[in-house]
């Protein structure tokens, strides 16, 4: 196969060119070429494309081989580059190879030509490759270089006797004295200087173990670190040296006992929160307390007080040696202790001080307490005590460990109050359950009278029923006789006799009232709510009670009005009129000759009621309770100019059997109306009321009485 060959000719003899041509293509190349002659031609032709091999007259009219040579070296390519001259001295040959020429011939000599190209190709490929592999290795080496540079953590290389040979960048960073102070020295030298390696290091070191599992830390490097060896094998060794990594974890650890710390923390407020049980009373619940504190805690003594009667009492305590325990058993608020306690914030301490009272100060040191921390027991502003946790090791509680204490006071301070809370309330139960047991007792007896009295009070209305009804008859035949006796008989009688026969007469009509009056009030008594009523003109109604008056009336100069609404109110029209006559009775009887007596009635709306709620609950506790309800009522008033009634009297007028003590509330009437009446007038108004499910009461307006009775009209 012919083999393409790029000649470049540098030879002014086209013939001399023309002959080499034909040698090498006899020799089995196929040349392509180009022949210049002077050095700007032949650097056109080195730029403008590549040549396999270059052959050079030695001496040309305008150029030469030394300048072409120069020429070639200058461009930096590597081309053979063979001299064939004519008759040339061998010194100028052997300075031509000297100065880089590949070979030289004689154009005499050009059956040579062709092996002379053969093996400068050769040479020329030779050295083409050796140049890339050198260019590969410095390539991998830089490249290795930037890798080990760019990774965060340390790496050393040493060689087979630990002694370090290469150093990444982060390596460099960590060793103050940089690539000076590493290379050529043992790697336990740099590590641990004049220190002794501990014994998993050294047998690390020594490449025994190519890794270390706990972090190790070395006297010359702050901070902590994870180690790995790796043997390099080279040529044939299996340890040719060792690549040691070295990780700085201390980034990590410093995390980790963050994490542990936080943990801790986090697990005793748990504890704190939900292993604390104040059921079991306060002393249990904090000598659990600091039972948990000392599991989670690193700490040897604790302690708590609280206040009781202005003293600081101690009330549970963990570790503590008997003479401090006794010292610290009660301080007076006067103590050092007990101000800063009462001062409401943490203090804390490096050694026992005369914070501490002088007998505890001594046995404090003698126990061995060291460190300790005091953290108040708060409830809102009050400080009811005061915690402590102390050690034996040298150390100082910061505002972490404060502030973890704090907040575990908070909530021991809120588990005591819930306590006392819950002991305060507890008593109040307790209390409470016996009042309730005792009123249940009560009732049953009230319940018990009730019954009796019920069964009493329908005896007895059913006695007075029977009786008066049995006394009504005699009375009447009493009367009629004392009357006829009296006014028909026409039987002479001394005025002695006269007298008597008056008063038996009188006093008859009054036991006759007395008997009509027990009645109406027994069977008013025995009366629920009225179901049949009729709808009345009470204006009407008013009148007639009046007519019953109208004789005794005209003995007195008294005045009777009556004015007012007449819409029907449902009513039982005689109760009524008993009311009105009562109502009358009283008026007229109350108010001197001359004076007048009112009988009026108005329709009210509902909303009115509470405008006159506070003056009738003075009769009725409950009102409008007890009143029927109703869109309307009717307001029916009797009103006298009389002596009135003392504003104290006039709730208990009511009463049965009541009549005011003074003699002058008796009666004014100096002819009619004088007599003491028996007390039940005003009773039987106030039945007559209820059983109409309305009400009756007296106000005084300056001259006399107003007595009002309201009647509901129902939902007209
Ligand atoms: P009596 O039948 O004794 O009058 P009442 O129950 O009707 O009994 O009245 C009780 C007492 O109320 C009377 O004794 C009287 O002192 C007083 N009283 C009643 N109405 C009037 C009044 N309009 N003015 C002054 N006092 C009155």
């Amino acid at each position: 196969m012919l083999k393409h060959l790029k000649v470049l000719l540098v030879e002014d003899c086209e013939e001399d060119g023309r002959l080499m041509l034909r040698e090498l293509e006899r020799a089995g190349f196929q040349p392509e070429h180009l022949r210049v002659e002077e050095a700007a031609e032949m650097r056109r032709a080195l730029e403008g494309e590549p040549w396999d091999i270059i052959l050079c007259d030695y001496r040309l009219p305008r150029f030469s081989a030394p300048g072409a040579l120069e020429l070639l070296q200058e461009t930096g390519l590597d081309i053979p580059f063979v001299v064939v001259s004519g008759q040339i001295s061998e010194e100028l040959a052997v300075a031509a190879m000297r100065s880089g020429a590949s070979d030289y011939l004689m154009k005499g000599q050009l059956a040579r030509l062709a092996p002379v190209v053969e093996r400068d190709l050769r040479e020329a490929e030779e050295r083409r490759s050796q140049r890339r592999a050198h260019d590969a290795v410095h390539r991998a080496k830089v490249e290795w270089q930037a890798v080990s540079d760019a990774v965060a953590d340390l790496i050393l290389v040493t060689d087979a006797e630990r002694v370090i040979t290469r150093g990444n960048r982060r390596a460099l960073e960590y060793f103050p004295g940089g690539y000076e102070a590493l290379q050529g020295r043992k790697i336990e030298e740099v590590l641990f200087g004049y220190n002794q390696p501990t014994e998993k290091a050294a047998r690390f070191l020594e490449g025994m173990q190519s890794e270390v599992e706990e972090d190790l830390s070395f006297p010359n490097l702050k901070g902590w670190y994870n180690v790995a060896s790796f043997p390099i094998a080279c040529e044939g060794t299996q340890r040719a040296g060792f690549v040691f990594i070295i990780k700085d974890v201390s980034k990590r650890r410093e995390v980790e006992e963050e994490k542990r710390t936080s943990d801790r923390e986090l697990l005793t407020l748990y504890a704190v929160a939900f292993g604390l049980q104040y059921i079991q009373g306060p002393e249990k619940m904090m000598k659990d307390l600091l039972f948990q504190l000392h599991n989670m805690l690193q700490m040897e003594f604790s302690w708590i007080h609280l206040f009781e009667r202005g003293r600081l009492k101690l009330q549970a305590s963990l570790g503590l040696a008997p003479p401090f325990e006794k010292a610290m058993g009660s301080l007076a608020r006067t103590t050092g202790w007990a101000a800063l306690t009462l001062a409401g914030r943490p203090f804390v301490g490096n050694k026992p001080d005369d914070r501490f009272p002088a007998k505890a100060q001594g046995a404090a040191v003698e126990m061995g307490l060291c460190s300790w921390c005091s953290v108040p027991l708060k409830i809102g502003p009050e400080v009811i005590g005061v915690m402590t946790v102390g050690t034996c090791a040298e150390r100082s509680y910061n505002v972490r460990d404060i502030f973890l204490l704090s907040s575990i006071a908070g909530q021991l301070a809120v588990l005591i109050e819930n306590y006392n809370l819950y002991d305060k309330m507890k008593e109040k139960a307790e209390e409470l359950y016996r009042s309730k047991e005792e009123l249940k007792a009560n009732l049953q007896q009230v319940k018990r009278a009730n019954l009796e009295l019920g069964r009493l009070n329908t005896v007895k209305n059913n006695f007075i029923g029977i009786a008066s009804h049995e006394l009504k008859t005699p009375i009447t035949s009493i009367l009629g006789g004392v009357e006829f006796l009296l006014k028909y008989s026409n039987i002479e009688m001394t005025p002695e006799q006269r007298t008597i026969f008056v008063s038996v007469y009188e006093g008859t009509v009054q036991l006759r009232r007395l008997v009509e009056d027990l009645l109406s009030i027994s069977r008013l008594e025995a009366q629920g709510p009225l179901h049949q009523k009729k709808a009345s003109n009470l204006m009407f109604l008013c009148k007639e009670a009046y007519e019953l008056f109208t004789l005794p009336l005209s003995e007195r100069r008294i005045q009777v009005r009556i004015a007012g609404d007449t819409d029907p109110v449902p009513v039982d029209e005689a109760f009524v009129v008993m009311a009105v006559r009562n109502l009358l009775e009283n008026g007229i009887k109350f108010t001197p000759d001359g004076g007048e007596v009112f009988l009026t009635g108005r329709v009210m709306k509902r909303a009115e009621i509470k405008a006159i709620t506070p003056t009738v609950r003075q009769f009725y506790h409950g009102f409008p309770h007890g009143l029927a309800a109703a869109k309307r009522y009717y307001l029916l008033q009797v009103r006298d100019t009389g002596i009135g009634i003392p504003a104290d009297e006039r709730v208990r007028i009511f009463d049965k059997f009541y009549g005011v003590g003074d003699i002058a509330h008796h009666s004014s009437g100096d002819t009619a109306f004088m007599s003491k009446g028996s007390g039940l007038g005003l009773s039987i108004v106030r039945g007559i009321m209820d059983v109409h499910e309305g009400a009756v009461w007296v106000e005084g307006d300056g001259q006399g009485s107003v007595f009002s009775l309201l009647f509901p009209i129902g939902e007209g």
